[in-house]
């Protein structure tokens, strides 16, 4: 009995590995979807940034045209002038002359404002892509981490599995069928130990005579409370020290 119960703690063991290696595989997915969101949100971020100073330059350009147009106007009053046949005309050409004048300094003001902010687009245009372009490259590092971290966690399950089933294959069934169906309704643990006079699956007292009982490993018992197979705490140790 004493044998078997040390293959139950091995096929313990080996099941909680299998919990573990199978939550881990399970994450992979979700982090090579954060990842390629994480990279997907700064190229976004840098293509906004760039149609920010395409928008800029449209401006800039609409605004060298209204310049010239108003320079024009400027021109053609400035020569109208002295062509004033009356007192009223040359006031109203010099009333326009003056609207050109303002209309110019105002487009000139903007065309300075344009100007600064699409430098200032081009310096954190260029940052960015450096940015972007360093990010793709830790992503695809990360990804390829990931994909190496995926194959080793599926050669550990494999590895799991083939040791569960030889180990299977040596306990008997109904061993086998009790250790399974309390795994099932205990959380994925089936097994408990004793420890200082207490079951460690729920923490329970366990009477003296039962504590003897156990330690004599003669015999399969079962915590009264949590229904856990009980073995001795002193199993527990050789088994970390085999
Ligand atoms: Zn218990």
């Amino acid at each position: 009995m004493k044998e078997n119960f040390i293959k139950l703690w091995l096929l313990q063991d080996i099941d909680r590995k299998l919990n573990i290696l199978n939550d881990k595989l399970k994450e992979i997915p979700q982090r090579v979807q954060d990842l390629n969101k994480k990279l997907a949100g700064k190229q976004q971020e840098f293509e906004s940034s760039k149609q920010g100073l395409t928008e800029h330059k449209k401006q800039y350009k609409l605004a060298e045209v209204e310049l010239r147009a108003a320079e024009e106007k400027l021109a053609t009053y400035s020569a109208q002038l002295y062509s004033a046949k009356t007192n009223e005309q040359y006031k109203a050409f010099l009333k326009e002359i003056e609207n050109q004048k303002r209309l110019k300094s105002e487009i000139e003001d903007k065309m300075i404002v344009l100007m600064e902010k699409m430098d200032e687009l081009e310096t954190k245009l260029k940052v960015m892509e450096m940015e972007v372009t360093k990010e793709q490259a830790e992503t695809q590092a990360k990804l390829n981490a990931l994909e190496a971290e995926r194959k080793e966690l599926e050669s550990a399950l494999t590895e799991q599995e083939k040791q569960r089933q030889e180990l299977l294959q040596s306990l008997p069934p109904d061993l086998l069928r009790r250790y399974e169906r309390i795994r099932k309704s205990k959380g994925g643990v089936a097994i408990a130990t004793t420890e200082q006079g207490r079951c460690n699956g729920c923490l329970s007292p366990i009477p003296p005579q039962r504590l003897l009982d156990i330690e004599r490993e003669d015999k399969l018992y079962l915590c009264e409370t949590c229904g856990r197979i009980l073995l001795p705490g002193k199993a527990k140790q050789e088994e970390k020290t085999n």
